[in-house]
């Protein structure tokens, strides 16, 4: 039997309720409620059509070369000396699932420990996608459903826990589904932790940019593990900062000791690669390179991006405030405090279901709900529907 992969849209889809509200969708939504193109990707993509050399021939292995070079600059910022110092291998992936796909398949074969740590709770498709390329799955203590925040002590006690080599899986930032992110200070903490373990970080980078509204803030996470020289492996999307979903553009980068050693790990990627799907498609990682490489083009992209951030900021603000308004028992400043895309809200399963029923409005059943999919329009009727779930 295969699941369906969107049972909240599927369930959203039937409903044929003028007021049915869909907050289970991870993508970015306009305050008119339509899935936003940037301009700055209209843009590149017109560029693009308009220069008659360009051909549909393959790329190789390890895809777009330009890609591969502006992303590692993106996330681990332009003047890092792992790059300078050709320690990083970069090859361009199916976005960040294929990413993530692509690392852990690697490190199956190829690393000596195969644990990975994931936090607890984490995004549905990592379990899947590490155990299936052959990584033994465990937890980690992450989030602490009485404060709504994070649960730092048991992060350090299962982290200190694991055993030497362990892989760990750490969200750079906008953490899924909790928003909860650790503070600078404390993932300074977690590095000097684990470096003193040897434990390998696999960054996830779904939202770099998306989360703060600006690229370098988002990036503080992994820059902090890549400046003490160690190594590393981040997985990038540019699904959402960029509103690339369905171009399926992403990269992997593995950041090496050595610069031999990082030319070795390219080889054994490239071997991974070919039996998947031979390589990447050009389309989505072209409209990237083109705007990362053109000054105009990325501060326009800049700006657009952080236009999204703060639309989602605001839903935040409108939904506690709303709340707030209405006397709806319990402390909501989680609605403010948490980060991303999502808001880990608290309500429960029972919550879910009466909301649903009586509002037509569609989450996971964790309660998690897209900030992304409300409007102004939209907030009261959520923020009613809240209040009756919980009084
Ligand atoms: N990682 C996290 C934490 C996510 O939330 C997502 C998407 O929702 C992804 C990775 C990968 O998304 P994509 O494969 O569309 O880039």
């Amino acid at each position: 039997m295969i699941a369906p992969t969107v049972p909240v849209t599927v369930a959203y889809n039937k409903d044929p309720s003028p007021i049915k509200l869909n907050l289970g969708v991870g993508a970015y939504r306009t305050e008119e409620g339509k899935p936003l193109v940037l301009n700055v990707v209209r843009r590149a993509e017109q560029m693009l059509v308009n220069d008659q050399s360009r051909v549909k021939e393959y790329l190789p292995i390890i895809g777009l070369a330009e890609f591969n070079k502006l992303s590692a600059k993106l996330i681990f910022g332009a003047d890092s000396p792992a790059i300078q110092e050709n320690r990083v291998t970069t090859v361009q992936c199916l976005s960040g699932t294929g990413s993530l796909r692509v690392g852990s398949e690697f490190l199956a074969r190829h690393y000596h420990e195969r644990t990975i740590y994931i936090p607890l709770p984490t995004w549905g498709n990592h379990p899947k996608i590490f155990s299936i390329a052959g990584l033994s799955v465990k937890t980690y203590r992450y989030y602490d459903p009485a404060s709504r925040g994070l649960d730092f002590r048991g992060l350090l006690e299962d982290l200190g826990a694991a055993p030497s080599g362990a892989i760990v899986l750490l969200h750079a930032c906008a953490h899924n589904p909790t928003g909860v992110d650790p503070t600078l200070e404390q993932w300074e903490q977690i590095r000097q932790l684990m470096r003193s373990k040897g434990l390998l970080p696999f960054f996830d980078s779904a939202y770099q940019g998306f989360a703060s509204g600006s690229l370098d803030v988002d990036a503080q996470a992994v820059r902090i593990f890549v400046a003490d020289g160690g190594e590393c492996l981040a997985a990038q999307s540019y699904a959402k900062n960029m509103g690339l979903y369905g171009e399926r553009v992403g990269a992997l980068s593995v950041v090496c000791k050595t610069a031999d050693v990082a030319s070795r790990v390219e080889s054994q990627l490239k071997l991974v690669i070919r039996p998947m799907y031979s390589n990447p498609p050009i389309h989505g990682a072209s409209i990237v390179a083109t705007i990362l490489k053109d000054r105009d083009l990325y501060n326009e992209w800049t700006v657009e991006l952080k236009a999204m951030a703060d639309r989602i900021k605001n839903m935040r603000q409108q939904l506690f405030d709303a709340l707030q308004a209405r006397g709806t028992p319990g402390d909501w400043s989680h609605i403010i405090k948490q980060i991303g895309m999502f808001t880990f809200t608290g309500l429960n399963t029972e919550h879910v279901a009466f909301m649903t029923k009586e509002y037509h409005i569609y989450m996971t059943s964790d309660g998690r709900i897209s900030m992304a999919g409300l409007s102004s329009q939209t907030v009261p009727h959520l923020a009613g529907a809240i209040h009756a779930a919980v009084t």
